[in-house]
C-alpha cells in the first residue's frame, strides 16, 4: 500500500466549553517526517488541541485522522498502541522506579508483554538493550540507576522524551518540552529532537519561539482557538496577522 499522504490531519476539529470556542474548527495536515510545531499567545487554544489529538479529551466536533485512519472515536491508550505518543507538561513518571525501569515500563505496556521471571531471557535482553540506546539517545545514559525522582528538572523532561519513544512513535507529540529548563537543556534537547529518525514525525507545542524556529519545519499558528497558519518558519515570522495575533494578547 502506498504510504499516506499525511502523518496526522486534523479535520474541522472542535472543543467547546460552554460558550467559548477553545479550538474552533481547526483543519491542518501534519507531513511524515516533519518537525511541525503549534505556537500562539496564551489561552490560543493549544492544550486544548493537543488533548484533542492525543485522546485525553473527545473533540466536540470535527475528525482526528492518523496515517490515513480516523482515530477520532479512539481512547487515549488505543491512540498509543497505534503509534500517536505525548508527554505530558506534568511529570507521568514512576518516581521511586529507576531511570531504566522508567523506559522498560513504558516499553512493555505498549507491546503488552510483560516483565515476568518467564519471559525469554533473549527477548528480556533485547528489551534492555533497547532502552540503553534511548537513554543514551537522551543523553542520560550515566544515570540508568538512579531513581526517577532523584533527577534534576531537565534530566525529568529528558526521560520524559525517552519514556515517549519508548512507545514506538509514528508521530511523538511534545507539549512545551523546554518548559523549566536551563539554556544547556534545552540545546541538547533541541539536537535531540532534530536527530531523531525521519521515521518519527514531531508536532511539539512550545512557547520558546528561539526553540520554534530553529527547530521546526512547519509551523502552526492558533489564534482565539482558530488556526490562523501554517507554514515555515520565515513564512510565520513574517506574517502581519501572527504578529497582531501575539502584540494584541
Ligand atoms: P493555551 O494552551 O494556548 O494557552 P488552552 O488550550 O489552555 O490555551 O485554553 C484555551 C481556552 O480554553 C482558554 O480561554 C482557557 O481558559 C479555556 N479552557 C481551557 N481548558 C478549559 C476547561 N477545562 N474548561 C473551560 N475552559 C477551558
Ligand atoms: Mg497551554
Amino acid at each position: 500500500a502506498a504510504a499516506p499522504a499525511h502523518a496526522l490531519e486534523l479535520d474541522g476539529v472542535s472543543q467547546h466549553f460552554g460558550h467559548l470556542k477553545a479550538v474552533d474548527e481547526v483543519t491542518l495536515q501534519v507531513a511524515p517526517g516533519s518537525r511541525h510545531a503549534i505556537i500562539g499567545p496564551n489561552g490560543a487554544g493549544k492544550s486544548t488541541l493537543f488533548a484533542l489529538i492525543a485522546g485525553t479529551r473527545r473533540a466536540t466536533a470535527g475528525r482526528v485522522v492518523l496515517a490515513g485512519q480516523d482515530v477520532t472515536a479512539l481512547r487515549e491508550h488505543e491512540r498509543v498502541q497505534r503509534g500517536l505518543v505525548r508527554t505530558f507538561q506534568h511529570s507521568s513518571l514512576f518516581l521511586r522506579g529507576t531511570v531504566l525501569e522508567n523506559i522498560v515500563l513504558a516499553a512493555q505496556q505498549v507491546s503488552g508483554q510483560s516483565w515476568g521471571m518467564f519471559r525469554p531471557v533473549s527477548r528480556r535482553r533485547a528489551l534492555l538493550g533497547e532502552a540503553h540506546e534511548l537513554l543514551r539517545q537522551v543523553g542520560l545514559q550515566d544515570r540508568h540507576g538512579a531513581p526517577a525522582g532523584s533527577l534534576s528538572h531537565g534530566e525529568r523532561r529528558q526521560l520524559e522524551v525517552a519514556v515517549a519513544l519508548a512507545c514506538r512513535p509514528s508521530v511523538v507529540m511534545l507539549d512545551e518540552p523546554a518548559a523549566g529548563m536551563s539554556p544547556a537543556e534545552t540545546h541538547r534537547l533541541t539536537e535531540l529532537i532534530h536527530d531523531l529518525p525521519g521515521t518519527v514525525t514531531v508536532l511539539l507545542v512550545e512557547h520558546d519561539l528561539d526553540l520554534v524556529f530553529g527547530l521546526a519545519d512547519r509551523v502552526s499558528v492558533l489564534h482565539l482557538g482558530r488556526h490562523l497558519m501554517t507554514g515555515n518558519p520565515a513564512e510565520v515570522r513574517a506574517s502581519d496577522a501572527v504578529q497582531e495575533a501575539y502584540l494584541g494578547a
